[in-house]
C-alpha cells in the first residue's frame, strides 16, 4: 500500500498539521530543507522545489536575483496536485537555478539528515532532505543533469526522473529547456507512481509535453556499462558489485558492455546546459525580470553589470561558459558539436535500452562531507555527474534507489529505461522494496 492511502485511513485534524509545521520548523534550523513553509491544513503533504511556481508563495530558485518574487500563478504540476487534494507544505532548498551537484551553491546549504556534516546532494537538496525526514510526504523536484538522482541517493530516498516531456514544465524557472524534467522524490516507488499518475499528461501551456503510449518492458536483462562504472571509488564499486550479485540472485541477467561515446557525455551536457542557461538567465537584468535595480543614473552597461551582481559565482561561471560556446565564431566547434554527440548517445543508448535496463552507481564517490565537497574545483565537481548525465542528456526515465548503508550512510544506484518505459522502472522499485527496507533517521508526522 502506498503511504498516501495509509495516510488517508485516519482523520488528520488541524492539530496534526500544526504539530507538523512546528516540528519541521524546529528541524529546519539545522537541516535547511525548506526555503519557505506553507500553511497546510489538509491533504497529504507535498513540497515543491523552489524553482517551481506556487501562487502567492515566495519562489526564488535559491537566487538573490529573484529577490522576493511571488508568482501570481501555479505551475501545472502544483495545480494538478492541489486539485487532487494534496496539501502544499513548502518550497524546498536547492542550488541556485539548479546549478550544482552538492546543494552548496546557495545562501544556506541543506544538510544531510543522516549526518549534518555531510552534503544533502544537489541540486534538489531540500526535496531530498524533506523526503528523508517526513513520514508522510512527497516532493516535486526537478532534474537537468542528475538533480533528482544524486540528492535522493545521498539522503536515502527514491528519486524518479520520468521521460522528458511527460510532466509539464509550465511554471518551472528554466535552467536548460531541452534537458529540464520535473520529477518526484518519495519514500517508495508506490508513492512516486501515485504522484506521477496525478501530474503527468499533456498541457496546453507546454508544447513539449505529451501523452505517450507508456510501455512496461522488463526483459529481465540489466546492462552494466564500463563507462558508467569507470572512475568510481573502490568502496562504491565494492557495494555496487554486491548489488549486482543480489540482483543476479533474483533472476536478473547481468551483462557488461562498453560504450566509448559516453566518455563525451559530460562535455556535451555542460556545453548544452550552459548554452541554454545563459540564454535563460539573460532576461534577469533588474529591469523587467530579476531583483529591481533602482540605480538608473549610470552608464548603460554599468546598470546591467550592477544588476547582475545578484547572481552567485556558479551562475556567473555558467553565463560566461554558455555565452562563449554559442558565440558565432565558435558555435560549430562547441554547441553544434555537443548536439551531435547528444544525438549519437541517444541512438546508442536507445539500442541498448530496447533489450533491458542500464544500472550504475549514482555517483562515483560516496556522500562527501560539506568540507570535502567545498574543496572540489568546478571541473571535478562537473565530472562527478558522469553517471547521472547520460539518461538526463537523452531524456530517458531513471530512478535512483538505496541499496545499502555502509557506515550508516545510504548509497544509491540508478536504473535507466527506454523512453516511455517509466512504469517498468516503478515496477522494478516495487519488486526491490519487497526485499529491502529503507531506513530513515527521522519520521516527522508519524502517528
Ligand atoms: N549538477 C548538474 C548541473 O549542475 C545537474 C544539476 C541539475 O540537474 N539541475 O548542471
Amino acid at each position: 500500500m502506498s503511504s498516501i492511502s495509509e495516510f488517508y485511513e485516519k482523520d488528520r485534524g488541524e492539530d496534526y498539521y500544526n504539530r507538523l509545521i512546528e516540528e519541521i520548523g524546529g528541524l529546519n534550523g539545522k537541516l535547511n530543507a525548506f526555503n519557505a513553509i506553507g500553511s497546510i491544513s489538509e491533504g497529504f503533504p507535498f513540497s515543491v522545489k523552489d524553482n517551481i511556481c506556487v501562487k502567492g508563495i515566495e519562489t526564488t530558485a535559491s537566487s538573490k536575483m529573484l529577490g522576493s518574487y511571488v508568482p501570481p500563478f501555479n505551475a501545472t504540476v502544483v495545480e494538478r496536485m492541489l486539485k487532487k487534494g494534496f496539501g502544499f507544505l513548502g518550497k524546498t532548498n536547492m542550488d541556485e537555478f539548479g546549478f550544482g551537484s552538492f546543494g552548496l551553491n546557495c545562501a544556506k546549504p541543506a544538510r544531510n539528515p543522516f549526518n549534518e556534516k555531510y552534503v544533502a546532494g544537489g541540486s534538489s537538496s531540500g526535496a531530498a532532505v524533506a523526503t528523508s525526514i517526513l513520514k508522510y510526504h512527497v516532493a516535486i523536484a526537478e532534474s537537468t543533469g542528475g538533480s533528482i538522482s544524486t540528492p535522493a541517493a545521498f539522503c536515502g530516498v527514491v528519486g524518479f526522473t520520468p521521460t522528458y516531456g511527460t510532466i509539464s514544465r509550465y511554471g518551472l524557472i528554466d535552467y536548460a529547456n531541452s534537458l529540464d524534467k520535473i520529477g518526484i522524490m518519495a519514500r517508495s516507488g508506490d508513492d512516486a507512481r501515485e504522484v506521477f499518475d496525478v501530474v503527468r499528461g499533456s498541457d496546453g501551456n507546454d508544447a513539449t509535453c505529451t501523452d505517450p503510449d507508456y510501455h512496461d518492458r522488463n526483459t529481465g536483462n540489466i546492462f552494466v556499462i564500463d563507462e558508467l562504472t569507470n572512475g568510481a571509488s573502490e568502496e562504491v564499486m565494492r557495494e555496487f558489485s554486491r548489488l549486482l550479485d543480489s540482483l543476479a540472485g533474483k533472476g536478473y541477467r547481468i551483462e557488461r558492455k562498453s560504450l566509448k561515446i559516453l566518455e563525451k557525455a559530460v562535455a556535451s551536457y555542460y556545453v548544452i546546459a550552459t548554452a541554454e542557461a545563459s540564454t535563460n538567465l539573460a532576461k534577469y537584468t533588474g529591469f523587467k525580470y530579476g531583483l529591481k535595480n533602482d540605480k538608473f543614473y549610470q552608464k548603460y552597461n554599468d546598470f546591467f553589470s550592477d544588476a547582475r551582481e545578484n547572481f552567485g559565482i556558479e551562475a556567473k561561471r555558467r553565463i560566461a561558459i554558455g555565452t562563449f560556446v554559442r558565440g558565432a565564431s565558435v558555435k560549430d566547434r562547441y554547441y553544434v558539436k555537443a548536439l551531435k554527440v547528444r544525438r549519437l548517445i541517444i541512438n546508442e543508448l536507445a539500442g541498448i535500452l530496447k533489450d533491458g535496463f542500464i544500472l550504475n552507481p549514482v555517483m562515483p564517490i560516496k556522500t562527501p562531507s560539506i568540507e570535502e565537497a567545498e574543496s572540489l574545483d568546478p571541473l571535478t565537481s562537473y565530472k562527478a555527474d558522469m553517471f547521472t548525465i547520460p539518461p538526463n542528456l537523452c531524456g530517458f526515465p531513471h530512478v535512483s534507489f538505496t541499496y545499502a548503508y555502509p557506515d550508516g550512510m545510504p548509497i544509491g544506484a540508478q536504473l535507466t529505461a527506454g523512453h516511455f518505459d517509466d512504469y517498468a522502472l516503478l515496477g522494478f522499485l516495487k519488486e526491490w522494496e519487497s526485499g529491502f527496507k529503507y531506513r530513515f533517521r527521522y519520521d516527522i508526522g508519524a502517528l
